[in-house]
């Protein structure tokens, strides 16, 4: 039954991702309203192994030319949100850089080669955002590799359910500050060293910034405190011609799901409580970042677009 039943949803999610995101279409059935199985990943989880697999566009992208000749930088480019930014920046004409945890090379080489695909150059940046040494060169080795760079996406994140926080270790704590905060402070220094008048910085927060889940209390922290950094760097260096952004996803099925990310029973109501009644695809974020990338957000700065399925936010 359970295998129909997964076996139903690949099919209806091959169907939508036929269509692209120009095309007129109900935002309520664009997608079906996925029920994933209980499954579990170890950390950091891998599209590959998915069920159902997500949509990061790599069929249904459209690109037009919005993107014609920048240079990118996506953290957590191998997989889900950042995936699918990776993918539609390469179709609206950006060479693009990926940073991903060495664990994930398989995901990270499906990614490259859909850049490639479209005629873009990509670079894989494997290494750890825990890592100072690897944070302190991962912006040099993209600009190397692609001659600058004017897009920087700070979308890597760690997100570990914990139910009590008797249970919450100072461990976990320090990681995901670590992978979410200062490795985010690192990178964005490392950038605006070099970035150009007319560069950009999307920082991927979430509606766990305004509507925390009691069982993710650290993570939750951690995207108040992203969208409080945009708000403030935005100001600092406007002047300086870099715009600074964010985007919070709602639930979105992406590995970090089912990588400890829920507790395995919440799985197959994910996404269920948003207005649309369903999850988002990884792919439906990508117009977003494409959006706050672009010189027509020129006078878009320090805002959240919030991508979340209709959930209000403040
Ligand atoms: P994902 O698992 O596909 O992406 C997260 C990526 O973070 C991983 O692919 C991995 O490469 C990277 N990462 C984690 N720890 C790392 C480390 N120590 N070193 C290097 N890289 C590391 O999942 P996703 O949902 O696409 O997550 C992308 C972003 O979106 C995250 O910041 C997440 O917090 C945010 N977000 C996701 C959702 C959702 O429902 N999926 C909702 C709101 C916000
Ligand atoms: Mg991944």
């Amino acid at each position: 039954m359970v295998d129909d039943h997964s076996t139903q949803q690949e099919s209806a999610l091959r169907q939508a991702a036929r269509s692209d995101q120009l095309v007129f279409q109900n935002p309520v059935d664009r997608y079906p309203a996925i029920e994933p199985p209980k499954q579990q990943q170890s950390e950091p989880g891998l599209d590959a192994d998915l069920n159902p697999h997500a949509d990061i566009g790599e069929h249904s992208y459209r690109g037009t030319g919005r993107l014609e000749g920048r240079k990118a930088l996506v953290t957590g480019g191998d997989s889900g949100i950042g995936a699918a930014v990776a993918v539609a920046f390469a179709r609206e004409g950006a060479d693009v850089a990926i940073s991903y945890l060495p664990a994930e090379e398989q995901d990270a080489q499906r990614v490259v080669s859909i850049i490639e695909g479209c005629g873009r150059k990509a670079v894989a940046l494997p290494g750890d955002l825990t890592d100072d040494q690897y944070t302190g060169e991962v912006v040099s080795q993209a600009q190397a590799a692609m001659g600058g760079l004017d897009i920087l996406v700070n979308n890597a994140g760690k997100q570990i359910a914990v139910e009590s926080i008797e249970d919450l270790s100072d461990e976990q704590v320090a990681e995901t500050f670590k992978v979410n905060i200062q490795a985010m402070f690192r990178i964005t220094r490392e950038a605006v060293k070099q970035m150009p008048a007319g560069s950009a910085i999307i920082n991927t927060t979430s509606i766990q910034a305004y509507d925390p889940s009691p069982t993710l209390v650290d993570y939750a922290s951690t995207k108040a405190a992203i969208n409080t950094f945009t708000k403030g760097l935005a100001q600092q260096l406007a002047p300086r011609g870099i715009r600074v952004n964010a985007v919070a996803p709602g639930p979105i099925w992406t590995p970090l799901q089912p990588s400890h990310g829920q507790p395995v029973d919440a799985l197959p109501d994910f996404g269920k409580q948003t207005p649309l009644g369903r999850a988002g695809q990884p792919t439906e974020l990508a117009p977003a970042y494409v959006f706050l990338a672009s010189s027509e957000s020129s006078y878009v700065l320090g805002e959240t677009l919030n991508v979340n399925g209709g959930m209000p936010t403040p």
